[in-house]
């Protein structure tokens, strides 16, 4: 059994392929179950300003269910499917939020802080706007937006944790803020996502950091694995080493959801020959 619970769509307009182009690639990587992730749509603009890039139309959203209810019949005896989505969290929108959350009911609703204010700061295209800004700073507020988040209730993943350092700004040590995040995970009984995508940005490592994936295990907070694919090749990338990570942390077990309810699964083996 392995899961890979990060997979975009191309409902929203920054990933590309078919759907079943994502499960032929998850059969041939080993995968035994997947969840489509897309990016939620843009609940927290103004309506005139929405578009699909990194989001689904809020009109296709029954649609964007209805086409993978039919995969998940359709490829029942080769692949579990689940139907997720990528929620952004914005402080002071949560009620604008509720209809998505309550649209459908969502294997797992993944949270993800992608805007601090409007700043999209994991957005190369705004990259220049780190420039004379304190990274101390950002981390704290970054990890205050992920708190709030968390204490909504309303998600059941912790999407890419440490996403700040995306572009390989850090602080000097990490702010106290992390381990807090990482309580209020806790205490809310939220699971971690162990996200590969970092592997193939400029900081070059997973999502979260190794130190942060020990600090989550000794607090007991389970796992997925993510890969964040936006193409059909991208689907399962770099488990193998997700899955070495995530033992070296402690972990043996990684955490499956149905209706929002986990079950923990044993890590499968990595083969030699990888
Ligand atoms: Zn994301
Ligand atoms: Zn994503």
């Amino acid at each position: 059994m392995l899961c890979d619970y990060h997979i975009h769509t191309h409902r929203c307009g920054d990933a590309k392929g078919d759907y079943e182009e994502y499960i032929q690639e998850a059969v041939q990587k080993g995968i035994t179950e997947i969840g489509l992730s897309g990016h939620c749509p843009q609940y927290f603009l103004p309506k005139k300003e929405r578009t699909r890039q990194c989001a689904i139309p809020e009109e296709e959203l029954e649609l964007y269910i209805q086409e993978i209810e039919f995969l998940k019949r359709k490829y029942q005896d080769t692949m579990n499917i689940r139907i997720g989505l990528e929620m952004d969290y914005l402080p002071g929108k949560e009620n604008d939020a509720l209809p998505v959350i309550n649209f459908y009911s969502w294997d797992y609703l993944l949270l993800s802080v992608h805007f601090l204010g409007d700043w999209a700061f994991d957005n190369p295209q705004y990259i220049h706007l780190y420039e004379g800004k304190n990274i101390e700073d950002i981390y704290r507020n970054y990890y205050r937006t992920v708190i709030q988040g968390i204490r909504t209730g309303y998600f059941q993943i912790m999407a890419h944790f440490d996403l700040p350092k995306k572009f390989g700004f850090r602080p000097s040590s990490p702010v106290e803020e992390e381990t807090e995040a990482l309580l209020a995970c806790q205490k809310i009984g939220m699971a971690l996502e162990i996200n590969t995508s970092g592997l193939r940005k400029p900081v070059r490592e997973t999502y979260p950091s190794f130190d942060i994936l020990q600090k989550a295990h000794a607090l007991g907070i389970p796992v997925t694995l993510g890969s964040d694919a936006h193409q059909p090749a991208e689907v399962g990338k770099d488990f193998d080493q997700a899955i070495l990570l995530l033992r070296k942390a402690g972990f043996t077990h990684a955490a499956q959801f149905e209706q929002k309810k986990y079950h923990l699964y044993p890590l499968p083996a990595i083969k030699s020959s990888e």
